[in-house]
């Protein structure tokens, strides 16, 4: 999975990395779908661990440009999970509330607490990507909070909390066919927003500021995941992997009974 880890300070040029699935993969797309499915039940199984244990806070971030997958993905990622232990907290536009406050404070108030996996479907970043590439604020607002957002979340991973960034990559021609199937598809005339056009147009912008955003924020406690996203299938295989995997790895345990049989508490 270190195919996909962004490492600390590195150089990073989306537009020399691939968005196609990896050719050296052997498996079929159904073999792909298959074995998502298993590690689908596995992550369950790991979750309810998590959730019994109250040790670890999961946050797990998504980003990518509009029609990348992020929600598909969600849902084919974490959809045999218990939804009781798992929240997605999405990030819109600010409301004046929200922007009358630090850019962290509508944050910080939706992280994971124990025994909880919270996934965010858009996020923080937001605020150095849309606001960088559509002057929402001068430049010397938004390029501070890159040293702001790894504060951030170096005090969350200090405090027992797991994070996990997924960069979805797409070419520019998959954006197009999924923005057209908008179009054509009356089930999917309820996504259009003039927005994401506008956001098109600028998507060279975008790509230079998500190449920062990488640089400058993939860290040991908080790292970044470019994921090859124009395959749906290898997208969800590949995120589901490098999850399971980092569960896995937390060698997590059922808590033992705090009571003998009898009821009483055991010292
Ligand atoms: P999505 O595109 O995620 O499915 P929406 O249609 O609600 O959902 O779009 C959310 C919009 O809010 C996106 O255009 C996103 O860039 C924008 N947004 C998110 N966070 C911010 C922010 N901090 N400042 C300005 N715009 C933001």
């Amino acid at each position: 999975m270190d195919r996909y880890l962004v490492k600390p300070n590195s150089k990073i040029d989306l537009k020399a990395i691939s968005s196609d699935h990896y050719k050296g993969y052997q498996g079929t797309k159904e073999q792909a779908m298959e074995l998502t499915k298993i590690m689908n039940l596995e992550l369950d199984k790991l979750q309810k661990i998590q959730n019994a244990e109250k040790k670890h806070k999961i946050l797990i971030i998504f980003q990518g440009l509009d029609a990348s997958g992020k929600d598909g993905a969600i849902r084919n990622v974490f959809g045999s999970v218990n939804p009781s232990g798992v929240y997605v907290a999405h990030f819109g536009a600010p409301t004046t509330t929200e922007l009358s406050y630090d850019f962290l404070w509508r944050i910080h108030k939706k992280v994971p607490s124990k025994g909880e996996i919270v996934i965010f479907n858009r996020s923080h970043y937001e605020d150095v990507l849309i606001v960088r590439v559509q002057n929402l604020m001068p430049e010397n607002i938004w390029r501070n909070r890159f040293e702001h957002i790894n504060n951030f979340e170096k005090m969350l991973a200090d405090e027992d909390t797991i994070i996990l960034k997924f960069y979805l990559h797409i070419s520019k021609e998959e954006q197009r066919t999924r923005l057209q199937s908008r179009v054509d598809n009356p089930e999917k005339h309820w996504k259009i927003d003039p927005q994401d056009f506008k956001d098109r147009e600028k998507w060279d912008e975008y790509i230079e500021a998500y190449n920062d955003v990488l640089k400058f924020t993939s860290t040991e406690y908080a790292p970044w995941f470019v994921i090859p996203s124009d395959k749906k299938w290898y997208r969800d295989l590949i995120i589901t992997s490098i999850l399971t995997d980092k569960l896995r790895k937390m060698k997590m345990k059922y808590p033992s009974s705090k009571y003998d049989y009898t009821g009483y508490v055991v010292k």
